[in-house]
């Protein structure tokens, strides 16, 4: 036995959507947790996100689903429209939470992160900002283990040190966790640039929209009553840096070739300050995820790109299922086997799909693009 069930203190390092979600639900199974986050203030990155059915059967789980519906936009249809204007498509996506539950939900991020923070608090977990990890030492040996059990010593930033009986990185697509429990992965780079603003939400937004165009593509997604953000990814550009300053203008010329309901978003976007512009980056951990007593999830273990907007549902039912297997099995290192055999699949799926419909977007063939999608929607609704 590596180290035995009453090894109960974990630290998690990344307060992202994983990392809270991962705390919260391995509190609730009776761990003392704490949390390491790198940032100081409070993670804002990326104006909004879209919570598909399983993101929101995951937050159901956790008893969160409802807080995120009352304060995002509960929505159930994607309209597919062509590079000329016209609606070529309505999707109705499946409802996982119930029949008269909205399929999905558009939330700015503050608003989820400020969610399933105070839930992660409400379950005592301790959450440090402005801290790292430095260095992460395992009892290897059958004796050390033996001996102890809570073998992993970690090392954070401020000089401190934990002894606890589980880590899990949640730090994201370039996780330092990952590299300092040894389990390295490569991070690719699929050509395309995103781009996101907030907007004024018009009153026909009440689902998502996507439109095709010559060369990029481009959607809109509500997150209020009040907000939306439109999104453009970029086609076969370098992964390049672009002063804030200059960003809005940049985006507004993107959005020019578009026609219809866009040039009414580009006229919303006037004077805008919140565009962001991030590369679509994938990574997806070939090797083992777990090694000794730490173990990555999340972007860490298996980052798909946006396109897919299912990297939330991911890290929240990893965080869901870490904590049943843990639960489930007498040493940790048993339940993190376990879990890793129950997630690499439907991970792999996701991230494949996601690079597989970053290059039919390159390639203009959006029809092909918009059915491996809904596929893969289909396969992600059967439970995790
Ligand atoms: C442009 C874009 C749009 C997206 N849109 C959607 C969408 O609509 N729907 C969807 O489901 N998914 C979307 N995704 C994917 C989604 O954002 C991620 O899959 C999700 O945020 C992963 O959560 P995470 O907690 O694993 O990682 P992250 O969100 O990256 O969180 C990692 C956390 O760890 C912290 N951290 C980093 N390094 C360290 C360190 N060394 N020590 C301590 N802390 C550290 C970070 O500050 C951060 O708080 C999008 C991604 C991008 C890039």
């Amino acid at each position: 036995m590596d180290s035995s069930r009453a090894a109960r203190t974990a630290v998690v390092v990344g307060a992202g959507i994983a990392g809270l979600t991962a705390a919260t639900a391995l509190a609730r199974g009776g761990w003392q947790v704490e949390i390491v986050e790198i940032s100081p203030a409070e993670a804002t990155s990326g104006w909004g996100l879209c919570l598909t059915g399983p993101s929101l059967r995951a937050l159901a789980e956790l008893r969160l689903a409802d807080s995120c519906l009352t304060a995002g936009l509960g929505m159930a249809t994607v309209t597919h429209v062509d590079a000329s204007g016209d609606v070529v498509d309505r999707v109705q996506l499946p409802r996982l939470i119930g029949a008269r539950q909205p399929a999905m939900a558009g939330i700015a991020r503050p608003v989820l992160h400020r969610i399933l923070y105070a839930e992660a608090e409400r379950c005592g977990v301790v959450v440090h900002r402005g801290l790292t990890v430095l260095a992460v030492e395992q009892a290897e040996s059958a004796r050390a283990t033996a001996e102890t059990s809570e073998p992993v010593r970690v090392r954070l930033s401020d000089g401190t040190v934990r002894q606890a009986g589980l880590i899990v990185g949640a730090d994201g697509i370039g996780s330092s966790a990952r590299t300092l429990l040894g389990l390295d992965a490569s991070v690719d780079y699929h050509g395309q640039m995103v781009w996101r603003a907030l907007l004024p939400r018009p009153p026909w937004a009440t689902g998502i929209h996507h439109f095709a165009g010559q060369t990029n593509t481009a959607g809109l997604v509500p997150i209020s009553g009040n907000l939306a953000y439109v999104f453009l990814t970029e086609n076969g550009v370098d992964q390049s840096f672009l002063p804030d300053a200059g960003l809005a203008q940049r985006l507004q010329q993107l959005l020019e070739p578009f026609p219809g309901r866009v040039e009414e978003l580009r006229s919303l976007l006037t004077g805008s300050d919140s565009v962001v512009r991030r590369p679509v980056r994938t990574t997806f951990l070939e090797g083992p995820w777990h090694r000794g007593s730490g173990v990555v999830i999340g972007d860490a273990a298996h980052a798909p790109a946006p396109q897919m907007a299912s990297g939330a549902a991911l890290a929240i039912e990893d965080g869901l299922v870490l904590a049943e297997e843990l639960g489930r099995h007498e040493s940790v290192g048993e339940g993190l086997e376990a879990f890793t055999v129950r997630r690499r699949q439907r991970c792999r799926t996701v991230v494949e799909t996601s690079v597989a419909i970053a290059g039919l977007e390159q390639a203009q063939r959006h029809h092909d693009a918009y059915a491996l999608v809904d596929a893969c929607h289909q396969q992600m609704a059967e439970p995790a």
